[in-house]
């Protein structure tokens, strides 16, 4: 889903001139400069925010959130003075490139969208060759942290829970964070019991897309584990002094995973069913049912029971889950909005 392809660090070291193009700010031919700054704004070594001025149009800033040099474009409207004094007030949009030029132009002005997909543009940025490397400052490292915060506003917004009209669950223990003592280890979603989340959530009960995606996971042809698998999995824990991923991937039983872009996945876990219709690779919508609340993964199942039935949901965030290092108080606070349930 993230396709942000940039026109890649190679070009930019091609040396060259200027381009040429049919302005859109103008609305005549005008020679369109492109001049390159680069940062580290992280002291990594590697540049990960590269601030590129059009003329005197526009400022793009092309930032490596993740220093694994695939640059996640970000866009900032303008804001920079002739001087190169930046100033914050500018709306901060995601942007996605691909194939296709801009996906989501977020509140990035038609004008600069329409530059930004001129051939003119791309021939502009090639002859800007590599760019001038400048120190941080402590207003740089402001503007990163904004950064962050709208790209982390963008790509975590349009969430709900997975089970449809429910809260968070009224319990700590049944948050993330939680110790989970029978296996030596830390809870990483949201434990959905009946009784906790306002809404029946028994055994069999519907479990819905918490926002459109690609599943990336479907245990259509999952196996319950046996009681020796089961028991094999918490000795192996206990000797560990934690859960390793294999055990805690085998407890979670029958699982869907949905990939939402931009480095986020909502995994469904315990399940007892998943929806005919749910296939590897294909798409869901926000709010479509996908499987059922089940035991699975759990010592009842693994003796043939389906006492305890309850969905366990995680949202993972860049590989790690949310509420991760938070209080529950602070997991309820960030989590309520996120998911549309209130506080
Ligand atoms: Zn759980």
């Amino acid at each position: 889903m993230n396709r942000v392809v940039i026109l890649g660090l190679a070009l930019l070291f091609i040396a060259g001139g200027a381009a040429w193009y049919t302005g859109v700010f103008g609305g005549s031919t005008a020679r369109i400069d492109v001049a390159l700054t680069l940062y580290d704004t992280n002291a990594s070594g590697n540049a990960d925010l590269i601030r590129e001025r059009i003329g005197e149009q526009a400022t793009i800033w092309r930032w490596d959130r993740n220093d694994d040099g695939t640059e996640d474009i970000v866009a900032y409207d303008g804001s920079v003075s002739p001087e190169g004094q930046m100033s914050a007030s500018g709306a901060v949009t995601a942007w996605d490139f691909g194939a296709d030029g801009i996906l989501d132009s977020g509140t990035v002005p038609a004008a600069l969208q329409e530059l930004m997909r001129s051939p003119g543009y791309a021939t502009a940025v090639e002859a800007a060759g590599a760019g001038n490397v400048e120190l941080v400052d402590s207003s740089l490292r402001a503007f990163v942290d904004t950064l962050r915060k709208g790209y982390d506003e963008w790509r975590l917004s349009g969430f709900q829970l997975p089970i449809l009209g429910a809260k968070l669950p009224d319990a700590d223990r049944l948050l993330p964070g939680a110790r989970r003592a029978y296996r030596f280890g830390i809870h990483q979603g949201f434990d959905m019991y009946p009784g906790h989340v306002g809404v029946p959530t028994g055994y069999g009960a519907p479990v819905i897309a918490v926002k459109t995606g690609t599943v990336v996971r479907a245990d259509t042809d999952y196996v319950e584990v046996t009681a020796e698998q089961y028991e094999e999995a918490i000795t192996i824990s206990q000797e560990a002094g934690t859960t390793p991923e294999a055990q805690l991937d085998l407890l979670r039983g029958r699982q869907v995973w949905v990939d939402h872009g931009n480095g986020i996945i909502s995994r469904y876990a315990h399940l007892s069913g998943i929806a005919p219709e749910i296939v590897m690779g294909g798409t869901v919508n926000a709010g479509t049912v996908i499987a059922f609340v089940g035991n699975s993964g759990m010592e009842s199942a693994s003796r043939g029971g389906n006492s305890g039935a309850h969905l366990h949901f995680e949202l993972r965030i860049d590989g790690r889950y949310l509420g991760e290092g938070m209080s529950p108080d602070e997991i309820r606070l960030l989590a309520g909005p996120l998911l549309g349930a209130g506080e």
